[in-house]
């Protein structure tokens, strides 16, 4: 049942009309829980909240597989208008970047001219870029990006996702590069990815464990309090440095966890996403926790 629910809601999240039809919505069905407001000030106005607690951010300008190439240079010059904003206010932020954003679907030397000047931006400011990683379709091609680019600008890292069984095998050439642990938010093949919880929890905390103990940065990011615990025990004993990784969660998500972390002295960063486009983004997060649900159902009946 789990299963079926999850297919569902990730068929939604693909589904282009229902994205097109809700970026004229406005937020609807308690998106607004889970993403920080429609444009820059309110992002950064949460931004500040969250710094003022001691907790660092990532903002996610949300859009994804576009198609049209105004709309990716349009994502571009508000993703350099983010950069300018954070080192403006001297915030303690950085940015997360999905490449279809960036019109990795039109071409790749295309999503490269974009990524190329917001690359060039960050650079300027000192502020780091993750390149989020996708459905599996786009990983060959992220992993491309990240390696044309690595050289020039050393600010940049990527996300490996737990589900896959290739994960291993690709931290090994990624050990000098800052990178943000996930179990996998998409719905992948047999053929490519683990399909049991067991199994990806298991290869998340053998990943994680490996990463700690080497020398890049890591972000832990998952709400899971099982692998949490578990984790927080093996930093200790192995008496691993606050320098070498933080704890990562999405806005809305445990926020109470989210400050008990920060308060226990553990470096905390929040992943805020913002915008209109947020159907995708919103249906994800319906797929990972059908309990989320009920925010749903309250917003179509109480509202
Ligand atoms: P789950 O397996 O969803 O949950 C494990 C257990 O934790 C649950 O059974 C429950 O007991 C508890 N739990 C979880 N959530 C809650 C809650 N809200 N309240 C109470 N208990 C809860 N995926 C990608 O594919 N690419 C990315 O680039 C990417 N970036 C991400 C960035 C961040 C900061 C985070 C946190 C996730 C990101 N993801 C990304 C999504 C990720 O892959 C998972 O799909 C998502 O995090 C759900 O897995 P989980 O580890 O949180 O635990």
């Amino acid at each position: 049942m789990a299963n079926v629910t999850r297919d569902f809601f990730i068929g939604l999240s693909n589904n282009k009309f229902l994205n097109d039809q809700a970026k004229k919505w406005g937020f609807r069905l308690g998106a607004e829980k889970f993403v920080a407001g429609t444009n820059i000030d309110s992002v950064t106005n949460v931004v500040k909240e969250l710094n003022n607690c001691g907790i660092s951010c990532t903002i996610d300008n949300l859009g994804e597989y576009i198609s049209d190439k105004s709309e990716a240079i349009a994502a571009k010059q508000d993703l350099i208008k983010i950069l300018e904003k954070i080192h403006k206010e001297k915030l303690d932020c950085h940015i997360s970047v999905k490449l279809t954003l960036l019109g990795l679907d039109i071409n790749q030397s295309f999503c490269m001219e974009n990524t190329k000047e917001v690359l060039d931006a960050a650079k300027e400011y000192n502020i780091f870029v993750n390149f989020d990683m996708e459905d599996y379709s786009h990983y060959e091609q992220t992993m491309a990006v990240l390696r044309h680019f690595k050289e020039t600008y050393p600010q940049i890292g990527t996300v490996i996702q737990s589900y896959l069984y290739r994960a291993a095998d690709d931290l090994e050439g990624l050990q000098e590069t800052r990178i943000r642990l996930v179990k996998g938010a998409y719905k992948e093949a047999e053929s490519v990815a683990y399909q049991s919880k067991q199994e990806i929890n298991r290869n998340f905390i053998e990943l994680a464990k490996g990463r700690l103990l080497g020398e890049a940065f890591t972000s832990i990011a998952t709400h899971d309090h099982n692998i949490i615990n578990e984790l927080k025990t093996f930093i200790e004993e192995n008496k691993i440095d606050n320098s070498k990784f933080e704890f990562q969660m999405l806005y809305g998500f445990r926020t109470e966890m989210q400050h008990e972390l920060a308060k226990a002295g553990y470096p905390f960063c929040t992943y805020i996403p913002f915008g209109t486009d947020w159907f995708a983004y919103f249906m994800r997060r319906l797929a990972e926790r059908p309990q989320n649900i009920n925010l749903v159902m309250k917003d179509v009946f109480y509202t």
